[in-house]
C-alpha cells in the first residue's frame, strides 16, 4: 500500500498515479492548491499559522530539482490535471 504524496490518503495497488516533478512545480508556481493537505491538521493543532497554500509550496520546493515522480491518488491527479488544462493549457511549451 501506498501512500499519496498530496494528500496522504492510502492508494490501493493500482489506483497510484505518478506526476513529474515538472507537472507538479508548473501547477504550483502558477497558484495550485490542492484541496487535501496532509499536514493541515497538525499545524493548526500546533498553533502554527501556516496557511495551506504555504504548507503545499513548502512541500512543492522540498521536491524541486530532484526529478523526483510524484506518486499521487486519482483524486489529486485528475485535480492537477484539471488545473493545468484550464491554467496552462495541458502540454505547455512555454514555462
Ligand atoms: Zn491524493
Amino acid at each position: 500500500m501506498s501512500i499519496c504524496d498530496i494528500c496522504g490518503n492510502s492508494i490501493e495497488g493500482q489506483d497510484i498515479h505518478s506526476l513529474t516533478e515538472e507537472q507538479v512545480v508548473r501547477a504550483t508556481s502558477d497558484g495550485f492548491v490542492p484541496s487535501t493537505l496532509p499536514m493541515q491538521g497538525f499545524a493548526e493543532l500546533f498553533g502554527l499559522s501556516l496557511s495551506k497554500a504555504d504548507h503545499w509550496r513548502g512541500t512543492v520546493s522540498k521536491y524541486k530539482g530532484t526529478g523526483a515522480k510524484w506518486g499521487v491518488c486519482m483524486h489529486c491527479r485528475s485535480e492537477i490535471m484539471s488545473f493545468l488544462d484550464s491554467h496552462v493549457g495541458g502540454n505547455s511549451e512555454t514555462d
